[in-house]
């Protein structure tokens, strides 16, 4: 099969962790018979050098055009100071709401080779853990009415969680089919004790789960879960929650797997399109001098594999060539912790990647 990547570097560490996971996709394309053809575009910082703007009417249209989306990171000291509107993460939320992509996938995986990272207890992570934390991206409180008023004790602000039976029953159905693809259980977060909207959530979920008969569904209070992911992060496999509380639980999430260098995400909407990347950020301090870990993007194109492309073999073997080099004690700088060794560069690892698959 032939498909189309967008591919958008960014700025920092961008360039060379997108230049690791091409040469990884194009192996995965010889080995399994598929071809990946790429198109450069710019976003972010590098954007604004060059046209003034973080997210050109050219890289739209041209991750309009594409099957997929590819992107390293954006941002940097250089363009801090830029008005709100101008700022390299501009283009992320354009890219976003251009797409319509309403899901967030956030995989938060604990290497067992790597458990002395996480913060957590040794007897807790001992076991490791994989959660696949899906947050609607695209309502909730972010986007619901706000602003100041005059309110009985003076001047006061507010904002607003609304959800629609829709929003909830489509990302509710992201989280079944998800599951089927995994351990088939969903705990779903809510509030649903003071809020209607997760009283409304909490309907909606059970209403879409008699369509999955295979998949365990439960339901769980945001605070309670929040205590749950450290005290006995093993009893999660899909997590589905709204925009707010999915932001807040997928970052907790990640910080106790110990490695930002290695976790992926992907955004979803209707069509197969979706937009990948690492949820590192463009690393700034080490650009340029190949230390970067790749292997954050390299899963982040394995996701895309599977959601967009509909290649699960190959997702899985992009995964385990990862997991068996990670196995064997490679280690890049950031995932050292310590240990006696020379970290990995950036194309040494990548090398070692390319000879597992
Ligand atoms: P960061 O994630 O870029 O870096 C935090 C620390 O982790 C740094 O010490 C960095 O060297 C290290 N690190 C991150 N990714 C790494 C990797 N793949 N390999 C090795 N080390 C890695 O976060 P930050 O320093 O807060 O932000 C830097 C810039 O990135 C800012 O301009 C920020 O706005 C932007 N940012 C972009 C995104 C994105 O593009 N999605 C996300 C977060 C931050």
């Amino acid at each position: 099969m032939k498909f189309n990547i967008a591919l958008l570097k960014g700025d920092g560490i961008g360039p060379e962790i997108i230049d690791s996971t091409t040469q990884v996709l194009d192996k995965i394309g010889a080995k399994f018979g598929h071809q990946f053809d790429y198109a450069e575009y710019l976003a972010g910082g590098c954007a604004i050098d060059a046209t003034g703007i973080p997210l050109p009417e050219e890289t739209l249209a041209g991750c309009l055009a594409s099957d997929s989306v590819l992107l390293g990171a954006v941002g940097g000291p250089k363009w801090d100071t830029l008005p709100g509107h101008l700022r390299p993460e501009r283009a992320l939320l354009g890219l976003r709401a251009a797409l319509g992509l309403y899901t967030n996938l956030r995989p938060a995986r604990l290497y067992p080779a790597l458990a002395a990272a996480s913060p957590l207890r040794a007897d807790i992570v001992a076991r490791g853990f994989d959660i696949l934390i899906i947050r609607e991206l695209t309502g909730g409180i972010y986007f619901g009415d706000r602003g100041r008023r005059e309110g009985p004790n003076g001047p006061e602000a507010y904002d607003t969680e609304a959800y629609s039976v829709m929003e909830v029953e489509r990302i509710a159905r992201v989280a079944f089919e998800s599951a089927r693809l995994r351990g088939k259980h969903v705990t779903s977060i809510d509030k649903a004790n003071v809020l209607e909207s997760s009283r409304l959530w909490r309907e909606v979920v059970h209403e879409v789960a008699k369509d999955y008969p295979d998949v365990t569904v439960i339901d769980m209070l945001v605070d309670n879960a929040a205590m749950q992911l450290v005290r006995n992060p093993q009893q999660f496999d899909v997590v589905v929650t709204s925009n707010m509380f999915g932001d807040i639980l997928s970052d907790e999430a990640s910080q106790i797997t110990g490695s930002i260098g290695l976790l992926p995400s992907a955004s979803l909407g209707s069509t197969k399109r979706g937009m990948y990347e690492p949820i590192h950020g463009s690393a700034p301090d080490i650009a340029g001098q190949g230390l970067a870990n790749p292997i954050a993007t390299i899963l982040s194109a394995a996701m895309m594999l599977r959601y967009s492309f509909g290649l699960e073999t190959e997702a899985k073997a992009m995964e385990d060539a990862v997991d068996n080099v990670l196995n064997a004690g490679h280690r890049t700088a950031d995932i050292l912790g310590g240990a006696a060794q020379r970290p990995l560069s950036t194309s040494e690892i990548t090398e070692l990647i390319l000879l597992e698959i």
